[in-house]
């Protein structure tokens, strides 16, 4: 118990953050090795985020995945080892959830404005819902691993890695960051978290898990992460509402819409930010129902916050989070 005045020692520490991905990334170093600073550290940073955004971004005309989205071919087209590592995830996370995972969305995530194109001043008519869901479908995309390449079903198919891409950026920024010498970190890419080591306190990173408000910030519960990477997804803060009715940027490929479920939102903690950001949105789209049973089955350390019949925000882990981070 610390009496007032008694401050615990802190050690050193660099904190720097900047806009990356539409969005904002932010890190925090504690005992950085002698001489390095802010000012020596955020350009290599952001270069490694540059890179990612060259890589995979949907809002970069000029990106690999961009170029890939326009080839038309149905041919095998070469492809970059980064770019099939973030594929080749989002494949597999689609086929341990019967597809409700689906990176070929683009066309439904873009349909309901929530790409890089502006929103539609309406909502989509069936037709139109119909024609997008006819492009999409992990099936329809083949991937070899070496030489790396990708072959489309069809040459209008369209791939969104945003559901892996925060997770994928903050990893790397971890992996680089490594490569310095640094060994106690946390980088936050928007909700994609990876750390290492302890912080300044010499304690585990304290990472808030949010309630699922769309009008207020509030800590639901702070969460002791060491070594560990985790990510939040939520309808809470990128939808629009129509009529009375919430549409939320998680869309389920089965029904071409937005998930309409009790669930607010859903915390995964993995070794990668890349494979908690795919799995929480993966979650996040199974629902109240099939989101637990799926993470049950996976071994997932998972945090569901669902909404009750009162809308009020009620929390459970699945048996793994409440194994390694239950109170
Ligand atoms: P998450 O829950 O992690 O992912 C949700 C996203 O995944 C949705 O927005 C949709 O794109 C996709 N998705 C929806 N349903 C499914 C499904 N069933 N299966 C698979 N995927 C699904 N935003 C901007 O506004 N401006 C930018 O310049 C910009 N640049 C970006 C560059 C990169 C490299 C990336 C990866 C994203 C960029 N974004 C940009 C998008 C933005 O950063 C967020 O990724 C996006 O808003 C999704 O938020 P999230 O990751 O928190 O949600």
């Amino acid at each position: 118990m610390l009496v007032a005045g008694c401050t615990r020692h802190q050690d050193p520490q660099i904190a720097f953050d900047g806009p990356t991905m539409g969005t904002y990334y932010s890190v925090k170093i504690a005992r950085p090795p002698e001489g390095m600073t802010a000012e020596s550290l955020q350009p290599g940073v952001a270069e490694v985020l540059d890179a990612v955004v060259a890589e995979i971004s949907t809002y970069d005309d000029s990106s690999e995945l961009s170029r890939l989205n326009q080839n038309p071919s149905t041919d095998w087209i070469p492809i970059s080892a980064n770019l099939h590592r973030v594929i080749a995830e989002g494949q597999r996370i689609s086929s341990l959830t019967d597809g409700a995972f689906d990176i070929t969305i683009g066309p439904l995530v873009n349909l309901w404005g929530f790409g890089p194109e502006t929103r539609p001043a309406r909502l989509p008519t069936e037709a139109e819902i119909a024609d997008a869901k006819a492009r999409v479908g992990w099936h329809k995309l083949e991937l070899r691993a070496d030489p790396p390449a990708l072959r489309k079903a069809r040459g209008d198919i369209y791939i969104d890695l945003s559901a892996l891409g925060e997770g994928y950026g903050a990893d790397r920024v971890g992996n680089w960051l490594e490569s310095q010498g640094i060994e106690n970190y946390m980088v936050a890419v928007a909700g994609a978290i990876r750390t290492r080591g302890i912080n300044a306190k010499g304690e585990p990173w304290a990472i808030a898990i949010e309630e699922p408000l769309p009008d207020r910030r509030s800590v639901h519960r702070i969460i002791p992460v060491s070594n560990r990477a985790l990510s939040t997804s939520g309808d809470y803060r990128n939808f629009f509402e129509e009529n009375g009715k919430r549409y939320s940027h998680e869309i389920d490929p089965m029904t071409g819409a937005p998930v309409d479920k009790r669930l607010g939102s859903v915390t995964v903690v993995d070794e990668t930010a890349m494979v908690a950001d795919g799995w929480a949105t993966a979650l996040m789209v199974l629902g109240d129902r099939r989101g637990p049973e799926v993470a049950e089955s996976q071994g997932l350390v998972a945090y569901f916050i669902v909404r009750d019949q009162q809308d009020q925000p009620r929390g459970f882990g699945s048996k793994s989070f409440e194994s390694l981070l239950g109170r």
